[in-house]
């Protein structure tokens, strides 16, 4: 990663990369200006080794090379990325450079918040049909895959938020693969690049939200979309070129420079969930911690396994006394901040009922596991002692028999 994509001596030889913030690059003759819009139009192919000069900022510029060059070795069997000024916009763009009126998409649930929205609310109204899957079901998975009519993606995100169902990638992909013709996308915000390597197991795509562990600081929006050939993003980048969704250069830049500390915050992160996660199991106050070290159920135990190479750093606990139980747990934390969103340095605690997941159906919020106790929690690289002590505290003081009716 650090001695990729960046080339000290165009930018004045500084060590870390300059900030280009220009909109528009000056062309050395008109012949360059007409090769490079016949490159860029597709009209004709750049050439091995060919240097074709930048056009304009909406689609493409030196930070956003230097990031795409940069991420690569990042992910397993990736060969080629696109960055997006939001996760949102890198699923919208790829879903929508490969979909048609008629064509259907299968999708495990629950998925994102986001990503559920655009599927059944905007997709279906442009004629594209959204097939649902509970994640973890893999037969039922087969089925859809097998069934769905006129069927074009997969969608997976594993494990699901907040309730860590794994999905088997590699059959799914199979399958896939068996009926031709089917792409498969996999939202792998939650594993991130240093856990689950979702192109080794047969996926076309992985999708992030940068969002959360690859920037890690809870400071800026992207996203991210890896491929293992150039021809599969070609039609995402061209629609990222007329959406205008493209990171902006600065956001490019603080982007590369988190990257070679991916794999070591998520290390520290996945070691500290992984200390209280198992230390809170023998807590009076909380009746579930759900974990994927801490799995039972055999089929989940061996995707687990056979998919992930650590557990990660996001765990649920179901706090004794429902909901008035889990907003007293919320209050009383020292460490842990009440936010959504995931991944960063810093510990991140909130109630998926009454936020993330509130615009679920009592359907949904059932099929999801999502419970009034839940309490989803995103572990930062702070000492997991202080931590669990944190935790521990804040569960001691939910009272013990809370009445139903206390909020
Ligand atoms: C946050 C998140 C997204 C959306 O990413 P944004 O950067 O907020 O657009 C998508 N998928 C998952 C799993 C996420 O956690």
């Amino acid at each position: 990663m650090l001695t990729r994509g960046f080339d000290p001596a165009l930018s004045v030889g500084s060590a870390r990369p300059a900030v280009f913030r220009s909109s528009t690059y000056v062309f050395p003759s008109p012949e360059v200006a007409e090769r490079a819009f016949d490159i860029m139009a597709g009209r004709a192919r750049a050439e091995p080794g060919e240097e074709v000069p930048l056009v304009y900022s909406r689609f493409n510029h030196p930070n956003a090379e230097i990031l795409e060059d940069q991420i690569v070795p990042l992910e397993h069997g990736a060969k080629c990325a696109l960055a997006f000024n939001s996760g949102m916009a890198a699923i919208m763009t790829s879903m929508l450079a490969y979909l048609r009126p008629g064509h259907s998409v299968v999708y495990t649930v629950p998925i994102y918040g986001g990503t559920q929205h655009f599927i059944q609310d905007y997709l279906s109204l442009w004629g594209v049909h959204g097939v649902p899957v509970p994640a973890g079901q893999s037969e039922e998975l087969d089925e859809a895959i097998r069934t769905a009519a006129n069927l074009r993606i997969v969608l997976i995100e594993t494990p699901a938020n907040p309730t860590l169902m794994m999905t088997g990638i590699e059959r799914a992909a199979r399958t896939a693969k068996a009926r031709g013709g089917v792409l498969v996308m996999v939202d792998n915000t939650l594993m991130g690049p240093a856990f689950q390597h979702p192109l080794e197991l047969g996926a076309d795509i992985v999708l992030y939200s940068a969002t959360k562990y690859l920037s890690g600081l809870s400071d800026m929006i992207g996203g991210i979309a890896l491929a293992c050939e150039d021809e599969i993003l070609r039609p995402i980048r061209s629609k990222r070129n007329l959406f205008g969704n493209i990171l902006q250069p600065d956001e490019c830049w603080m982007l590369d420079g988190r990257l070679t500390t991916v794999a070591l915050r998520m290390n520290r992160q996945s070691k500290n969930a992984q200390h209280i996660a198992e230390s809170l199991v023998h807590h009076r106050n909380i009746e579930r911690v759900i974990y994927p070290s801490l799995l039972a159920e055999g089929q989940q135990k061996r995707i687990y396994e056979s998919q992930c190479d650590f557990p990660g750093a996001m765990f649920s606990i179901e706090v004794k006394g429902g909901k008035a139980g889990a907003f007293e747990f919320l209050r009383n934390l020292k460490i842990g901040k009440n936010a959504v969103s995931l991944g960063g340095i810093e510990t991140l605690v909130c109630h998926p009922k009454t936020t993330t997941h509130s615009g679920f159906t009592e359907q949904e919020f059932r099929q999801a596991g999502v419970t009034d106790g839940l309490v989803r929690i995103s572990v930062g690289i702070e000492d997991w002692r202080d931590l669990l002590t944190d935790f521990e505290h804040a569960a001691d003081a939910v009272p013990e028999s809370v009445p139903v009716h206390a909020l």
